[in-house]
């Protein structure tokens, strides 16, 4: 097999049908041995009953149907465990990322790269909310983590199984893939495209899901925020011991004192929220820690056509 590519898919029937028909266009004119794995996440509308049907009449289509959303990490994630090409392509099934890319995607591979990511120059038809909290995000995490993370990508790209395998002895839940691919380092690179708006139906990220993305990203590879909670209570505590010194002072010594209401409120307030900040913050490390010592499966498979690889 020389490439699989993995397609996750949530609430997409209106799009499965034109992305089989450009992939395979593209694949077959490269000539290449490939499969094409659709990850159903959860969709409530006819995603996999169109996959099915499609897998049913081609033997390169391959499903794996999850009992329910587990997202696009983790639907990434069982399409990464189940690949067997030698490279793999992750690719969105909304034709945001036009198929095409693939043919250089897979020509500058062949240069000597293990991984060629896809670099957004334009974004077409997003709001300019997402694109303003997403470059905010990536700003942060490239200023706090030694790992760079590129800008602008998604995980529209290409790997080399060499990849796709470190990538499978990963253990933590909290998948940030494109992160994590980062991390494992080798020869890197990428190419340039337009991304397309949404072929169509609507995102399946929510700011929600956006949000807890984010916060997997910086937690998976930043401990600066625990670090700044610190580094902030010396700070309190230092300024806080001056003005013990001075109230002290000026209540024996000077015998010169108020009654003090405003001051007292004002450090109780804002001592109590730096407070709480931080529990936050040990929180969200708590959290994954959690996670990853409970050991649940990372995703439950209702049907498939695949099997598992052993390697
Ligand atoms: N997706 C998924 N599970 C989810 C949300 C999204 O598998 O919970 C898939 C979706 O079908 C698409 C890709 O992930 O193939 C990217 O999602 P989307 O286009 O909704 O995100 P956006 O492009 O708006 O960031
Ligand atoms: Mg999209």
């Amino acid at each position: 097999m020389d490439i699989s590519v993995i397609i996750p898919a949530y609430n997409e029937e209106a799009n499965i049908q034109m992305l089989y028909d450009r992939l395979s266009a593209v694949l077959r004119q490269m000539q290449l041995d490939y499969e094409l794995i659709f990850v159903n996440d959860g969709s409530q509308d006819k995603t996999i009953a169109l996959i099915k049907n499609l897998s049913a009449k081609v033997p390169e289509v391959k499903y794996i149907d999850f009992s329910r959303n587990f997202g696009h990490q983790i639907a990434v994630t069982a399409g990464l465990d189940r690949a067997k090409g030698e490279a793999i392509v992750i690719i969105d099934a909304d034709l945001q990322d036009p198929p095409e890319l693939i043919v250089d995607m897979y020509k500058k591979m062949k240069e000597g790269f293990e991984v060629v990511y896809a670099k957004r120059a334009k974004r077409k038809g997003e709001s300019w909310l997402k694109l303003w909290t997403a470059g905010a995000f990536y700003k942060i995490l490239s200023n706090i983590t030694s790992i760079s993370i590129p800008v602008d990508t998604g995980d529209f790209r290409i790997v080399d199984r060499k990849i796709v395998d470190i990538l499978k002895q990963m253990p933590e839940r909290n998948k940030f893939l494109r992160g994590q691919i980062s991390w494992v380092g080798f020869n890197q690179t990428f190419i340039e495209y337009e991304r397309q708006e949404r072929n169509a139906g609507e995102t399946g990220y929510t700011y929600r899901k956006m949000l807890h993305f984010a916060l997997d990203g910086i937690t998976g590879f930043s401990d600066l925020p625990m670090k700044i909670v610190t580094y902030f209570g010396f700070i309190v505590s230092g300024f806080a011991f001056f003005v013990m010194v001075y109230a002290l002072y000026s209540r024996y010594i000077w015998e010169d004192y108020q009654p003090g209401w405003t001051s007292l409120m004002i450090s109780i307030l804002f001592i109590g929220g730096i407070q709480m900040i931080a529990i936050g913050i040990i929180g969200e490390y708590l959290s994954r820690m959690n996670h990853n010592i409970r050991q649940r499966p990372l995703y439950i498979v209702k049907d498939t056509n695949m099997e598992e690889r052993v390697d």
